[in-house]
């Protein structure tokens, strides 16, 4: 995900959760600024129970899937993630001091991201556009060579989907970003993203119909659930990000966020933690590499793994391994 700031046609409800949408600074966007569901009838005081329980019916928490143990007897399970978006904020507005902003993540962001994961030994899991890999191509192979981390979708140019309002080219756009990152990596993926988490209302059906074991754009509940679509399960495991548990919303692309204070940032995550820890859940983090990537950032995200390792007992998985584990007939 992130708050795209330069394509900021968010639905109107995730306004409030995008706050990187509203930044004074946003541009005209690429894509019509309206509602995406210009397909979508509204909810209004006319609709019938019927009609409201039809509108938000679309992709529901199922089954909780928090499994009774975690492997090896862990309390919970821990998934760092990072949305790679780099210059595909910028699309609206190429211009080389924009794009600069975003170049940084593929310059120095990742390569620091991965030394980072390298030396407390985790795994990541990456969410790439598929144009993002086309003008980095370093990153998939320098990624891979870790062998521990996880490729999943992110969008073609990191399009907004449902402002895309024809079901065949959002599809076709599903189809060449999942073709493209198989090529790329040499693996199908088996998780999608949303960019800008744009769920329009054939999203869903879509990623259902490619055959993928988990999404990951939805903010229904803190732990891993069965996507139930209008009324049917669907046999596709969400795990569920979160707002708070997202660099962007306290940085903004350019530290003109609401909260630009690193060590701030550290508290706000680390009682996310705590709490998932006491739970016995889990905790999806979700970074940017050019805004989490910054130096005064990355050090507070190698104080909170060393925290979460000092509480113990605690699995550190790709999304994909979390996808199977809660996915097992228990
Ligand atoms: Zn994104």
């Amino acid at each position: 995900m992130s708050m795209d700031r330069h394509t900021c046609v968010v639905p109107l409800v995730l306004i409030g959760l995008l706050p990187g949408c509203s930044s004074p600074a946003a541009q005209p966007a690429s894509a019509p600024r309206q509602p995406p569901a210009a397909a979508v009838n509204p909810i209004t005081v006319d609709s019938t129970e019927e009609q409201i329980r039809q509108a938000v019916g679309t992709a529901r928490v199922g089954r909780k899937l928090t499994p009774r143990t975690w492997p090896n007897g862990a309390r919970m399970a821990v998934c760092l993630t990072f949305d790679v978006d780099n210059e595909l904020l910028q699309r609206a507005n190429p211009l080389p001091v924009p794009l600069s902003v975003g170049e940084y993540g593929a310059t120095t962001s990742i390569p620091r991201i991965l030394d980072l994961l390298d030396r407390h030994q985790v795994p990541a899991t990456f969410f790439i556009p598929a144009m993002g890999v086309m003008l980095h191509p370093e990153m998939v192979p320098a990624i891979l060579a870790r062998h521990r981390h996880e490729i999943g979708v992110h969008g073609w140019i990191h399009e907004f989907w449902p402002g895309i309002g024809d079901r065949a080219k959002e599809q076709q756009l599903l189809a060449q970003s999942i073709e493209y990152l198989t090529k790329a990596s040499g693996k199908r993926p088996v998780g999608v993203r949303a960019p800008s988490s744009g769920f329009g209302p054939h999203t869903f059906d879509l990623i259902r119909g490619a055959g993928f074991l988990y999404d990951s754009s939805l903010l229904a509940a803190d732990e891993p659930y069965e996507i139930v679509s209008n009324g049917q399960p669907s046999g596709v495991i969400e795990l569920p990000i979160s707002e708070v548990g997202n660099d962007y919303v306290y940085y903004g692309e350019t530290a003109n966020g609401s909260l630009p204070s690193p060590e701030a940032v550290f508290e706000i995550y680390k009682a996310e933690f705590d709490l998932a820890f006491q739970e016995r859940t889990m905790f999806i983090l979700t970074q940017h590499p050019h805004v989490g990537g910054r130096r005064s950032r990355i050090v507070q995200l190698d104080r909170l793994i060393t925290y979460i390792k000092s509480r113990g007992d605690v699995w550190f998985a790709t999304m994909a391994e979390v996808a199977n584990y809660v996915k097992q007939p228990r």
